[in-house]
């Protein structure tokens, strides 16, 4: 029987950088993974394969909208949708593989299979059971089901985030259900390649969570992009006939029911985590009432020996949480100190413009009691992004009034997915808005816009 210092269970972003730090760190590791390839739900049909459709369908939409008017004259392209499918694939194959490569460098055994925790120190993957000093529970999570919307991924027409990467045409008309990230991201893919969506919306602002102004300028943006949206709006049902779905919902103002047609629906409602078929009850791990595995301040489950990180803990479900996560349960289980700062995890939207924030929203700041102020600068006071045509949208930066601490930063813009670290590592520091204000920008870039948000806190903007 072969024994382990520690077995991670699931190779997503959270996993299979838990596996490598551990091994940096001298343990012996294996990880089971009982999808055919490495890199969870984030390379194989999460962040990776969306991101090559974001790409692909962002030059598309370049090429028709905005080629002409620098002078690059000529018929637009043609969609080869399996030609596109096959760049998506290839992205996500040669990310896979990478995982591969570097799980063979680390000498970290990757054991197929779907692994069921027996016991503390026990995990069984088919007939085998290995022997663990410590076990990592890394298996991510899945969409959310909705009452009334069967989703069948295989059928092409009433699907969820997965189906909605490999369908067979580009559809002419498109029902997103959920204004959150994965469906706004996917929604625009397929609203640039010329589909007709309409995203329909239970609350009453896209985006929850996210700061007010940034919500009312994205919804904006979108709808200027051609995708309609129905806010306030409760699915009772979406069903399937003859290759078309029809959707219906009631309307929260006045109760009033109404239905859409389309080609294709995306269920996108949010996601909640996996844990199926684990063996968590037998072995007596609390969960939270969402359904999450109950955690410590350091990744540890109530059962001694056995952790739980990413989408299957609380928190934001994000793939760089996850890989935080991952490296300080590694660091911890190696008797280390393993950290993570939960105020200072960027969200990003990588839509065209991007949507970024890190830290407190204004009004968030607001109810912590404190007095709080705010900077902002509008893109179209930036020459980079306005000659990328992306004037549209601004900085907006959240600083303590009496320390000028900052506390937060939004991003509407280009590059706006980039542009927040820097503001990421500056909250790292403690740093004030004064700091990031007196730090030379280059010129002309689009970060520039962050620092004149900084400015407008202090001596004032200049390009305002
Ligand atoms: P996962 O990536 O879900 O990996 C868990 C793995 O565990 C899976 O491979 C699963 O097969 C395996 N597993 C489960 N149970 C077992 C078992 N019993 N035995 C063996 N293996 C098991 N996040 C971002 O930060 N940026 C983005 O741009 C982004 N885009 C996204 C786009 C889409 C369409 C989707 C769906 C998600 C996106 N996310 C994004 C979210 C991101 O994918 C997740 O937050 C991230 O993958 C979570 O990592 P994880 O390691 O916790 O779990």
């Amino acid at each position: 029987m072969s024994s382990y210092d520690l077995i991670v269970i699931g190779a997503g972003p959270g996993g299979y950088v838990c596996a490598i730090r551990a091994a940096q760190l001298g343990m012996k590791v294996a990880v089971v993974e009982g999808r055919a390839t490495l890199g969870g739900t984030c390379l194989n049909v999460g962040c990776i394969p969306s991101k090559a459709l974001l790409h692909a369908s962002h030059m598309y939409h370049e090429a028709g909208h905005n080629f002409e008017k620098m002078g690059l004259m000529g018929e637009v392209p043609e969609i080869d949708w399996t030609v596109t499918q096959g760049y998506k694939a290839e992205t996500v194959e040669t990310n896979t593989k990478g995982i591969e490569f570097l799980f063979k460098k680390n000498k970290i055994d990757w054991i197929k299979g779907w692994g069921v925790i027996e016991a503390p120190g026990k995990v069984k993957v088919g007939d085998e059971t290995y022997e663990t000093k410590n076990i990592v529970i890394a298996t991510g999570s899945e969409p959310s089901p909705l009452k009334g919307v069967e989703v069948d991924n295989d059928s092409g027409v009433i699907v969820d985030s997965t189906g909605v990467l490999v369908l067979a045409k580009i559809p002419e008309t498109m029902v997103v259900i959920g204004a959150g990230v994965i469906g706004l991201e996917l929604g625009s893919v397929y609203a640039r390649l010329g589909t007709k969506v309409t995203v329909i919306e239970y609350l009453d602002a896209i985006t929850p969570g996210m700061d007010a102004e940034i919500q009312k300028q994205f919804q904006k943006t979108l709808q200027k992009q051609g995708i309609d949206f129905v806010l306030g709006a409760a699915v009772q049902s979406a069903s399937a006939k003859n290759g078309k779905a029809t959707v219906t919902y009631k309307l929260r103002k006045d109760d009033s029911e109404k239905s859409i047609e389309a080609d294709v629906v995306l269920l996108a409602t949010g996601r909640r985590p996996f844990v199926e078929g684990l063996g968590l009850d037998k072995v007596g791990v609390e969960m939270t009432d969402r359904g999450q595995v109950k955690i410590d301040d350091h990744w540890a489950t109530n059962v001694k020996g056995i952790y739980a990180i990413g989408d299957a803990v609380p928190g934001p479900m994000l793939a760089h949480k996850a890989e935080d996560e991952g490296m300080a349960a590694a660091e911890v289980i190696a008797g280390k100190a393993g950290h993570v700062n939960y105020d200072v995890i960027p969200g990003v939207i990588y839509t065209t413009p991007e949507v970024a924030s890190v830290g407190l929203t204004e009004a968030a700041a607001k109810e912590t009691g404190r007095k709080v102020k705010v900077g902002k600068f509008p893109f179209m006071g930036n020459a980079r992004a306005k000659a990328m045509f992306q004037g549209d949208g601004f900085v907006k930066i959240v600083a303590d009034a009496d320390t000028d601490r900052v506390l937060g930063c939004h991003i509407i813009g280009p590059n706006a997915g980039e542009m927040i670290h820097e503001v990421c590592v500056a909250m790292e520091f403690g740093a004030s808005a004064e700091d990031i204000a007196l730090t030379c920008h280059a010129h002309p870039t689009t970060s520039e816009a962050v620092r004149e948000a900084a400015l407008a806190l202090g001596g004032g903007a200049i390009h305002v």
